[in-house]
């Protein structure tokens, strides 16, 4: 709903619970261009389906022959494209009420392992959201999309900001927040750092990026692999 590639939309660790230290034993969702695999699609100026407009993606510089101005964390090479792969095979099972409901039941969902949970309808993560025991999520996409569809998201998922305008501009228009501040800056004093880089509380058990569901202050994170962001950082 963000852009015009078709996505596929895969829940992970069901069966098996994820080892992701930060995270937790969520189950972690991936949105990916359902033809092209996360590089490739990006390479090709054809990511849009999965991310929207998030200035983090990057782009491919074909004289360069690299990607450039990538300020997103995620590892592509791993769990993206692990997942686009064993899709691609057909490993995994379409999603059947019958069968696979009960293994959402009692878990916590993490949208948007990859990709931007706001490419979906919002109907999936409402249902989903509600059969899990909690959720968290993010996206960037709530300023560009339908108001209507923002609101509706930001019930579940934190406004993913570039800067601290955003940041601002998005909790005036009602929405809970995530700001990732270059190494050494703080966060607005109206957010709370990360508790697991203050605590070691992983995501899990912390939940606090659950959008407007949480009535819990705003989320800053000091940069940690996203060295690409403090070249774009701007002060106030
Ligand atoms: S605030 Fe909590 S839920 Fe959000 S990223 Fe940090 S540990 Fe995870």
């Amino acid at each position: 709903m963000i852009g015009p590639q078709q996505v596929v939309v895969i829940a992970t660790g069901l069966v098996t619970p994820s080892d992701n230290k930060k995270t937790g034993p969520m189950i972690q969702v991936y949105i990916l261009i359902d033809e092209l695999d996360p590089y490739e699609a990006i390479r090709q100026g054809e990511n849009q389906g999965a991310c929207g407009k998030c200035e983090f993606q990057g782009y491919w510089d074909e004289g360069a022959q690299k990607f450039r101005d990538v300020v997103c964390y995620v590892n592509k090479g791993q769990g993206p494209s692990a997942v686009w792969d064993a899709d691609y095979e057909e490993k995994y099972p379409d999603y059947d009420e019958a069968l696979h409901r009960s293994l959402f039941v009692g878990r916590r969902i993490r949208w948007g392992a990859y990709g931007d949970p706001a490419a979906m309808p919002v109907s999936i993560v409402r249902k989903f959201s509600a059969i899990c025991d909690g959720h968290t999520g993010y996206s960037n996409q709530l300023f560009w999309i339908d108001r209507r569809r923002a609101d509706a998201l930001a019930q579940f998922l934190q406004c993913s900001c570039a800067n601290k305008a955003q940041d601002a501009e998005a909790k005036r228009r009602g929405w809970r927040t995530f700001l990732v501040v270059p190494k050494g800056k703080e966060g607005p004093s109206n957010s709370i750092e990360c508790p697991y880089y203050t605590r070691g509380v992983n995501c899990h058990d912390c939940l606090l990026c659950g959008g407007k569901e949480r009535s819990a202050k705003s989320i800053w994170v000091e940069a940690h692999a996203m060295t690409g962001l403090n070249h774009r950082w701007e002060d106030e």
